[in-house]
């Protein structure tokens, strides 16, 4: 009998499965997972799993006993090829298995360097999975000097951790500023300093003309005609949903694998989670690349497949952590107009768009992020000049 196939091994595809069983699913339930391993946690790759402070034991989701006891048939280094909406089965080396509903939690690899500009070379690394992170341990050493493209949190995250290590840092940004299309330019300007601080050496608004090296890179030549001198290089210059089963399978895509409010994409019989997929948010399909996102989604989907119609109503948060600094975010900041700075317990960033409160960024500031979060998510109203003034945020709760 044909039961719940999952293609794609990540945190969404954890999240699914758990809550289906959770939810009382009794039928089938397989995940086909690229990767070799067990669903495991990402973030910490780039930060202590990279430092080395954290074993690998500690990454993995679940255990081996919950997958079984939970009758959870893991595929795991298995790429699935096919899908086959028609018939509903998906296709694989190995056969064909078919499914009453799919689920598609393929996420989103790391964008790559073009070969032509020597993205191939040995030594140039990108960030996503643990294979990824294993490869380049061994760079890690003392005085290495490590050439990191994009200033987004995957860049910086590997900056730290590399700094910390001792290693010689120069992180190259294509755009204007750091955290561009994620920060505003205070936040960013915190990260900046904090990194300046700890002997990163942080270029903006240059682009990268090639890599240097003819078999292992060695270096990194600048648009404005400077190289930097590299033992290896690492690439974090986004993230492209994987889209392209679906899109085979004639699947409407909009920026990601595109989902209505359940869950679902333009077949019913076929539902997205993660960072694959892609919603309606004021009017544009966006994706959330985040954790809590692939653990919501998931959920989210796990509980319409059960017969329920819940809307998905995403509660955005995300965090990195940078030298000693916890960077805390809640919200989104799609949009914003206006933002106020604020020195509290640490420094807190906060976004208006058109006078109502979208997102905070809190830095080393546990209760800003706390009452920005409640504050956003109860939709309670809150002007700037409140946010500026206000001498104990928490009596904004009230
Ligand atoms: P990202 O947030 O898209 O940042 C990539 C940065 O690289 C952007 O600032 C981008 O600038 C820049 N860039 C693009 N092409 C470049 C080039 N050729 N040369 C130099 N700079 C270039 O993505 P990411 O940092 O790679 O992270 C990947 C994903 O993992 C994201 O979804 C991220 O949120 C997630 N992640 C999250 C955390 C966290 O929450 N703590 C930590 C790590 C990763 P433009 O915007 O101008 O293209």
């Amino acid at each position: 009998m044909s039961g719940i196939v999952i293609i794609g091994g990540g945190q969404a595809a954890a999240s699914t499965s758990a809550k289906l069983r959770s939810l009382g699913y009794d039928g089938d339930l397989t995940i086909f997972a690229e990767e070799p391993v067990a669903p495991y946690q990402r973030p910490p790759l780039s930060k202590g799993y990279l430092l080395g402070e954290m074993p690998i034991d500690r990454l993995t989701l679940r255990s081996e006993e919950f997958w079984a006891a939970n009758r959870i048939d893991l595929r795991l280094g298995v790429k699935v090829t096919d899908i086959s909406p028609d018939d509903k089965s998906v296709g694989f080396a190995g056969g064909r298995v078919p499914y009453a509903s799919l689920v598609l939690c393929t996420g989103a690899p790391p964008r790559r360097l073009p070969d032509a500009i020597g993205g191939a070379l040995r030594g140039v690394f990108t960030v996503r999975t643990l294979a990824d992170v294993d490869e380049m341990a061994a760079s890690f050493k003392p005085g290495a000097r490590l050439v990191v493209i994009g200033g987004g949190y995957i860049g910086l995250e590997a900056a730290a951790v590399a700094r910390k290590l001792g290693l010689e840092v120069t992180l190259i940004e294509a755009a204007l500023r750091i955290l561009g299309r994620v920060a505003a330019p205070e936040t960013a300007d915190a990260i900046r300093d904090l990194h300046h601080a700890h002997g990163v050496n942080i270029l903006e608004g240059v682009g990268i003309s090639h890599l240097v090296g003819t078999d292992h890179v060695s270096g990194v030549a600048l648009t404005d005609g400077r190289e930097v001198a590299a033992d290896f290089v690492i690439v974090g210059i986004g993230i492209l949903p994987a889209v392209e089963l679906a899109q085979m399978a004639g699947l409407t895509i909009e920026n990601g694998i595109a989902v209505n409010e359940f869950g679902q994409t333009s077949d019913p019989n076929i539902w997205a989670a993660g960072d694959c997929a892609s919603f309606n948010i004021d009017g544009d399909y966006r994706r959330i690349e985040s954790v809590g996102n692939a653990v919501d989604m998931g959920e989210l989907v796990a509980t319409n497949l059960m017969g329920a119609r819940v809307a998905y109503v995403p509660k955005p948060w995300f965090w990195s952590d940078q030298f000693d600094t916890k960077l805390q975010i809640a919200g989104l900041n799609i949009g914003y107009d206006e933002t106020v700075r604020r020195e509290g317990d640490g420094l807190s960033i906060w976004y208006f768009r058109s006078g109502t409160l979208v997102a905070v960024d809190a830095l080393n500031d546990p209760r800003a992020y706390m009452v920005g979060k409640r504050l956003i998510e109860s939709g309670k109203p809150v002007t700037a000049d409140m946010i500026r003034t206000a001498e104990d945020l928490k009596a904004l709760m009230k």
